[in-house]
């Protein structure tokens, strides 16, 4: 089906549930009224000028309209485009002009953020012009900017002028929805930037709805379940696994704010509800030591899914004792595979959600094969993960060369990601080939040795590196943050290494921080970590 279709289904099933609750908007939508404004957007869309194919780009934190364009779009073939709300000047014009953007659909200011401001400086001509009618040097594409928010800008199109230009029920709505194909493409999602420069994956209805639907499955989801999403939309982590695992199980999502704060997603637990709530590790971790935690009603808490980056098995374990989480769910993928392509189920033994990836996603193949000669390595022996199945993207837009790169001619696509399977089928993410250190010829996972010392009871975080040094190849540097009131210095952490693991893996230089650097996903860019060192030691 597309999603439209889909979506349709789920609303004659369950008209009068909750679709949406979007507590810093103080919005409630049923899933009859999240169908009639998506309806109504998709038809202003159309009247706009905009046709299937077309890309429109959002820059926006999460809120409800992100939510009304997501269905609007792929109800009239529109290509939807997530852009990052952390982008500034430069990667937004090599966003729209990566894609080709017809219109944008941004805030103009968060918090800290002019988005106003950038976007005049971008298109300085977008004061003099009509919507519609944009003619910019700097992005030849894009022709009209529409603003969330009620401010006039001049140039600009107030979301509510768009939406008033549909209707919910235009026959033109049908006969579009006729036109498309469940294999078309319908979201450019861009990757994380973890390890580099975002890369643009086209991703089709088929792709991104199963992969919801199925992430919603091995969670249990049904129409009674409320799920916290503070992960953001721009993401596939907010986008398919929270928005479409919610509404292809008829479930509630629940915004808790714009940006990521651990205080409001404790309210909003609380105050709606929740049984599920989603996060990376960074984010329960905040949560978790919140100073007023303890305050707050967890108790309806039940499930959820923490994933995007190594989840370790202390927080797993903080998660499913304090959180009530008992059915928490890890789940593994990439933005080029919809994403997610391994999980655990609610049931899995706990020692295994805590120790995995959990086990391949139903319909798809994955295989560890070894990076130099291509061959499948047997069970327990660490090789490059790949996928192959309903999962993996179109490609990357407009980037043949990359996307041969990346999916082979037999249609696996190579993730980077190293890993292990057992003989059960439970996959184990060791790390990312870019991160793997070789140190005087030793092979080093630097998540294991970040697992060890999130055992050190002062240790509230820590991010392990390679550094490239003269005599080894590589040393080992670990970035440390310390919990509230606890100290220890560098050798005291040496001395709690030294006899319980190897001595080759004890980091030579160990650094106190605040903060490790971060994408807006919560995700730690360790090669800007690597940077630093490199500058700091040379
Ligand atoms: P970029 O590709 O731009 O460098 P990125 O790979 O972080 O960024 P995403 O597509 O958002 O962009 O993230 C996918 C990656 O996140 C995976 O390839 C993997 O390295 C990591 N990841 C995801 N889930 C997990 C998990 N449960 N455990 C360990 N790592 C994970
Ligand atoms: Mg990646």
């Amino acid at each position: 089906d597309t999603l439209a279709v889909a979506f349709d289904a789920m609303v004659e099933r369950v008209p009068d549930n909750e679709a949406l609750v979007s507590c810093h908007q103080n919005i409630r939508m049923t899933y009859r009224q999240l169908q009639a404004e998506s309806r109504r957007l998709a038809s202003a869309l159309a009247r706009s000028g905009l046709a299937p194919g077309d890309r429109v780009g959002i820059w926006s934190h999460n809120n409800s309209e992100w939510l009304s364009l997501q269905l609007a779009t792929a109800r009239v073939g529109i290509i939807l485009v997530n852009i990052n709300p952390a982008y500034r000047v430069s990667e937004l014009e090599y966003a729209l002009n990566k894609v080709g953007c017809k219109a944008i659909i941004s805030m103009t200011r968060f918090k800290t953020s002019d988005y106003l401001g950038m976007l005049q400086t971008l298109l300085p001509e977008l004061a003099n012009s009509t919507p519609g009618e944009l003619k910019s040097p700097r992005v030849p594409t894009l022709k009209t900017v529409v603003q969330l928010g009620s401010d006039a800008v001049p140039g600009m199109l107030r979301y509510a002028d768009l939406i008033a230009r549909g209707d919910s029920a235009d026959p033109q709505l049908a006969l579009i929805g006729a036109t498309l194909n469940a294999n078309d493409a319908i979201n450019i999602q861009f990757t994380s930037g973890t390890t580099g420069f975002p890369k643009g994956a086209t991703l089709t209805h088929r792709n991104i709805l199963n992969n919801g639907f199925y992430i919603g499955e091995a969670m249990r989801l049904t129409a009674q379940d409320r799920l916290c999403i503070p992960v953001p939309l721009y993401h596939c982590f907010g986008m398919v696994l929270g928005n479409l695992a919610c509404l292809t199980h008829g479930a509630t999502i629940v915004y808790p704010n714009d940006g990521f704060d651990a205080l409001s997603v404790l309210q909003a637990v609380q105050n709606e509800r929740c049984t599920g709530l989603h996060g990376v590790p960074t984010m329960f971790i905040a949560e978790l030591d919140h100073p007023r935690f303890a305050e707050f009603d967890m108790s309806t808490l039940r499930t959820g899914i923490m994933a995007g980056s190594p989840c370790p098995a202390e927080i797993m374990k903080r998660v499913v004792r304090d959180m009530h989480m008992e059915q928490v769910t890890i789940a593994y993928g990439m933005t080029e595979t919809s994403p997610v392509s391994c999980q655990s189920l609610t049931d899995t033994p706990l020692d295994k959600r805590v120790s995995t990836v959990g086990q391949v996603h139903p319909h798809l193949e994955v295989k560890m094969v070894d990076a130099e000669s291509g061959e499948i390595v047997p069970v327990g022996v660490t090789g490059e993960l790949c996928t192959r199945g309903y999962v993996v993207m179109q490609g990357y837009w407009d980037d043949l060369p990359k996307t041969q790169e990346a999916i082979d001619a037999d249609g696996w696509m190579h993730t980077g990601d190293l890993a292990t399977m057992d003989s059960e089928g439970y996959v184990n993410i060791v790390g990312r080939i870019k991160d793997m250190v070789i140190r005087g010829g030793e092979n080093i996972y630097p998540r294991e040795i970040e697992e060890f010392l999130y055992r050190h009871p002062a240790i509230q975080d820590v991010q392990v590196v390679g550094v490239p040094d003269p005599k080894y190849g590589e040393e080992l540097c670990a970035w440390v943050i310390l919990r509230p009131g606890q100290s220890v210095d560098e050798e005291g952490i040496r001395a709690f290494c030294n006899g319980q693991i190897a001595y080759y893996k004890v980091p030579r230089y160990i650094r106190f921080v605040d903060a490790f650097p971060m994408t807006v996903t919560g995700k730690i860019q360790k090669f800007k970590i690597r940077e630093a060192m490199q500058e700091a030691l040379s």
